[in-house]
């Protein structure tokens, strides 16, 4: 008998807000443990939680961001938590009525579309941090009570690329809406992963298996590839999986079980009392609906529709947000978006990079440096170089219609734009003042035609009699004469009028 997986993901991420989630303590990476703590997050006796408003916000914008329904009604519960990072012992959640819910995200997958379906989107708050060192713990409650929300998938994902993509693309949408800088190095992004086996052809769910403990993407792709062929092997031998969590060891790479049998009874939910339900008027959902981004995908098609970009190049500017908003500047008046995508990508991105190496270099010491490693996407040091440029924007399309023009050559045309990059020039005026322009006067390459000629009768004599290679020699050769400036299909044409008369 053949098996499938089955396997929904549980995303937690850290929202983008400036306080925490009860109280207004910094939610902030890497400060010094228990910097960032009052007596609110340490759950000291007789405090009331404040939610954060902004926080309430963000998810409910991620409800939109993923096509949910967004419920008139939410509240807060109590999730019992037994652990020492959490000093109140018990974890703020929403357990049956969630802020937002039944939505789906839309992602590229092995050059088709793959739909999985959202369960819900709750908020929550995230635990402190213990470190055991050898004869005893530690503990920082920074990040206790930083705001978290949980994104629960439906059990729609067939197998391990499928749950990569999936995040990426979620990643990506979170990115794109402000709603979480998602650094999976800072822990901003932390997934668990739900997986069962079953007979294909079938649909009643098997024994779900929940694993944890991932911390990259990647490693939810091979806890995943050890996982599954684990449990079918269990199954093949007659064996019987039982619903339990398991912990990936990332270094030997398998999973380990860590306990069996966990429901929802054992964590004893009930409603928060120091907490209002929410009930959001529909004023406050219009100025949320109205922080609506275009999601990446849709990015990505629209750019391929209205601008003729082949796929490669839409996925660039997907990727690079301020870059892909640079191209767009300028190809809604560009005659051919495509030459101008070439030269953004090929050009500009590239020595926007070569500045940006030696900028991070020369900071990677300073504050400056922290700060923007966490700004949007990967992205952030060609946004800030992208903001610097010497040259305006428009210098880029007068360029593609110099080339285009037959002005210049595509060579000559690399070169201009180096010292457009330098020094703020426009193409027109370098062109002119080092004298670049090609000769597309017929006369003078009329000359330099029957020169080349002239001086290479062998070449010539080979063309003559059926070598077509030998048409570049002579080609190079007028270019020689020219130096560098004759228009190179005018030379082409003329050669060959010559030649073949
Ligand atoms: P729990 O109540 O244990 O949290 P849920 O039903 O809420 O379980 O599901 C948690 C996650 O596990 C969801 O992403 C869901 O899609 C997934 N899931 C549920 N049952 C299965 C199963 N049998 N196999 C794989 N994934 C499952
Ligand atoms: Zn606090
Ligand atoms: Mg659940």
């Amino acid at each position: 008998m053949e098996y499938e997986a089955v396997i929904g993901l549980e995303t937690h991420v850290q929202l983008k807000t400036k306080s925490k989630m009860w109280c207004g303590c910094a939610n902030q990476y890497g400060a010094e443990p228990n910097t960032n703590v009052c007596p609110v997050c340490l759950g000291l006796p007789g405090v009331l939680p404040v939610p954060n408003e902004e926080a309430l916000r963000l998810t409910v914008l991620t409800g939109l961001l993923l096509n949910c329904e967004l419920p008139r009604f939410a509240k807060f519960d109590r999730k019992s938590y037994f652990y020492p990072d959490m000093p109140k012992n018990y974890q703020i959640t929403q357990y049956d009525r969630p802020s937002t819910a039944n939505g789906f995200v839309e992602f590229e997958l092995n050059n088709g579309l793959s739909r999985v379906r959202i369960t819900r989107a709750h908020l929550e708050e995230d635990v402190g941090k213990s470190t055991h060192f050898e004869r005893h713990s530690g503990l920082d409650f920074n990040r206790a009570g930083v705001p978290l929300m949980e994104i629960v998938s439906e059990p729609d994902i067939t197998d391990s690329d499928m749950a990569y993509e999936y995040l990426n693309a979620l990643k990506e949408i979170l990115i794109y809406g402000g709603v979480s800088d998602c650094d999976m190095e800072k822990g901003m992004v932390r997934c668990d992963v739900n997986v069962s086996v079953r007979p294909v052809g079938t649909t009643e769910l098997g024994a779900k298996i929940e694993i944890k403990n991932m911390n990259s993407f990647s490693g939810v792709r091979r806890a995943l590839d050890y996982e599954i062929p684990r449990q079918i092997d269990v199954v093949k031998r007659g064996g019987q999986l039982i619903q339990s969590t398991r912990r990936w060891d990332d270094l030997a790479g398998i999973t380990e079980e860590m306990r069996t049998k966990e429901h929802a009874h054992d964590y004893r939910y009930f409603p928060d009392p120091d907490l209002m339900p929410l009930a959001p008027t529909d004023e406050w959902l219009a100025a949320v609906k109205a922080r609506v981004v275009e999601l990446p995908l849709a990015r990505k098609q629209r750019f391929m529709r209205e601008y003729q970009l082949p796929a490669p190049d839409a996925e660039t500017f997907k990727h690079d947000v301020p870059l892909g908003n640079y191209f767009e500047g300028l190809a809604r008046q560009a005659k051919n978006p495509k030459a101008v995508a070439n030269w953004v990508i090929n050009n500009l991105r590239a020595k926007l990079s070569e500045s940006s190496n030696r900028r991070e270099e020369a900071l990677t010491s300073s504050d400056d440096a922290h700060h923007e490693s966490q700004s949007l996407l990967a992205s952030a040091f060609t946004n800030l170089t992208l903001a610097d440029l010497k040259f305006k924007p428009e210098g880029l399309l007068e360029l593609v219609s110099l080339v285009e023009a037959g002005t210049i050559s595509s060579a000559a045309a690399q070169q201009v734009f180096a010292e457009m990059f330098a020094t703020g020039k426009s193409p027109s005026t370098i062109v002119q003042e080092k004298g670049m322009a090609q000769v597309s006067d017929t006369a003078a390459i009329e000359k330099f035609c029957d020169e080349a000629i002239a001086a290479n009768p062998g070449p010539a004599h080979d063309f003559k009699s059926g070598k077509a290679a030998a048409l570049n020699f002579l080609k190079g050769q007028v270019m020689k004469l020219s130096k560098g400036k004759a228009n190179p299909a005018l030379i082409g044409e003329t050669l060959e009028r010559k030649l073949k008369a």
